[in-house]
């Protein structure tokens, strides 16, 4: 153990099973004051009291040895949701979120990780606008006109990880995060019908090439970019020809891996309908319901993510480490280790690329 005892993995450790102080308190038995004092760096563990923490936590004692930095919810986390979403999911989040980049960081060190594609930063002011950015990305990595199937495998290609994570709880779509000698980790809440997992990581690429810093309108900038990267004007005009109707959405949603929703926003945009056929299609789509849920034989396969899930089956077959190993590597439980990522026999299916 080289670094010394961290205060804030200890809250990270605790805001991860949703205690409070009191709560950790009646767990493990140690008072809430120490508990207080250690998570603010006023005091050290004794060696009764790393034991006890640590086994009502379920974290090995190494876990608050580690000389990680932690790391805040992005901004957009911040204040997106901040009505729908309470203090203590929040918290749980902004732990996973920690442990899972420290697993990331510390799994990064056995691969090279060589990005296939380049990915420009395209600031708006200059670029003219988030649809022309959009149109730049696409010519950049050479993706075929039409519509892209795996949008995945291209944000991988470009040196992103994508991270499938459960935010079912909280009203949390995806994020991104950015982290000095880290590729950036953009996370999708695996709760979410694929189209719209794929919107979301559109977006969320949207801002990786152009928001360094936040800015008022980047949530409205994400967006456009998303709609333009998935549906170019000059590919999808033609499939709006005609008399636009709610088949004809349902029709488009499989060949385009967009919702129904989407594409509307998307005829209207590119005016290839007027403002009275838009408004009437969005009252036939709140009559049937698909505002809230497209029809479910409409639904579209996952994307997964394979970097990730490559890096552990590295560690698995080629470096022949148990999950226990891995758990002493990670420093973390077991259970988490299942809990947080494809692991052979885990409760997610682990994919072999090549
Ligand atoms: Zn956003």
């Amino acid at each position: 153990m080289s670094a010394d005892f961290s205060g804030d993995l200890l809250r990270i450790a605790r805001q991860a099973r949703e205690w409070s102080q009191t709560g950790l308190a009646r767990h493990s038995g140690v008072s809430q004051a120490n508990l207080s004092k250690l998570e603010n760096g006023l005091i050290s563990p004794t060696e009764n009291v790393l034991n006890r923490v640590g086994a009502a936590l379920n974290f090995p004692v190494d876990f608050f040895f580690q000389n990680d930095r932690v790391t805040g919810l992005p901004m957009s986390v911040q204040y997106r949701k901040r009505a729908s979403v309470g203090k203590k999911a929040k918290e749980r989040l902004e732990a996973e979120l920690n442990v899972r980049i420290m697993h990331i960081r510390r799994l990064l060190r056995a691969v090279e990780l060589e990005p296939e594609l380049r990915l420009p930063q395209l600031d708006v002011e200059e670029n003219g606008n988030p649809e022309r950015i959009a149109n730049l990305i696409r010519r950049t990595w050479l993706v075929p006109s039409g519509p892209i199937r795996d949008l995945v495998g291209w944000v991988e290609r470009a040196g992103c990880i994508v991270v499938h994570c459960d935010f079912a709880a909280l009203k949390v779509d995806g994020f991104t995060v950015t982290i000095p000698d880290m590729p950036r980790c953009i996370f999708l809440n695996r709760s979410m019908p694929a189209d719209r997992q794929r919107f979301t990581l559109a977006h969320e690429l949207g801002h990786v090439v152009m928001h360094q810093v936040p800015a008022p309108e980047m949530e409205a900038e994400a967006n456009t970019f998303a709609s333009a990267l998935l549906m170019p004007a000059q590919d999808i005009r033609r499939y709006f020809s005609g008399r636009l109707t709610i088949q004809r959405l349902a029709t488009l949603k499989p060949i385009w891996r967009v919702s129904m929703a989407a594409l509307l926003y998307r005829a209207k945009r590119i005016g290839a309908i007027t403002d009275n056929q838009s408004r009437y299609l969005w009252q036939q789509m709140g009559a049937q319901g698909y505002r809230r849920t497209e029809p479910p034989e409409l639904d579209l396969k996952v994307e997964m993510p394979t970097v990730l899930a490559e890096i552990l089956r590295l560690h698995f077959e080629d470096l022949g480490y148990s999950i226990s190993d891995l758990a002493r590597a990670l420093c973390s439980s077991e259970d988490d280790l299942r809990t947080l990522h494809p692991l052979p026999g885990g409760a997610h299916r682990l994919r072999v690329v090549k």
